[in-house]
């Protein structure tokens, strides 16, 4: 995720405002975001920000972490209905040794997996074929994020 090092500042703080659409942002709470990955490991790579500059889990007020489990849900539903695909990553990455490429500021993400799609950790550091742009899976899931996420008890 090299690429991510480019951008001035935190790139999560960055996108606490702005244009959902120019950022590929597809959910907003107050205390957390939903966007897709830019740097994808498969079509409908989603990322799950907290909206504030904190690293870890354990920097989580009491308050956050029933949302950020809500969320989850909302996500995996939403792959579901989108991209039926056959199973889900989702996942952590605490600290830079754990693989986080933005280490400050606390995200996890999620990814439909395939049987027969290309491992997970095979890959890292290589060309990823992309069936989808970026715009075109946004376009897909923001409609079904939209209605998923006004369902009474969500
Ligand atoms: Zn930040």
């Amino acid at each position: 995720m090299s690429g991510e090092r480019h951008e001035e500042g935190c790139i999560f703080c960055n996108r606490l405002a702005g244009d959902d659409r120019e950022h590929y942002v597809l959910h907003r709470e107050p205390g957390w975001y939903l966007i897709l990955n830019l740097y994808p490991y498969n079509s409908g790579h989603l990322l799950l920000v907290l909206g504030r500059h904190a690293a870890r889990l354990s920097d989580c007020t009491p308050a956050e972490p029933p949302d950020m489990a809500r969320l989850l849900k909302l996500m995996e539903d939403v792959l579901q209905e989108a991209f039926r695909p056959d199973g889900i990553n989702c996942g952590y990455n605490g600290g830079t040794s754990a693989g986080a490429g933005i280490p400050g500021h606390l995200h996890l993400h999620m990814l439909p997996r395939w049987s027969g799609d290309t491992n997970f950790m095979s890959t890292i550091g290589q060309t990823r074929v992309m069936p989808q742009t970026l715009d075109q899976v946004w376009e897909r899931l923001k409609p079904v994020v939209d209605r998923l996420a006004a369902a009474p008890g969500v």
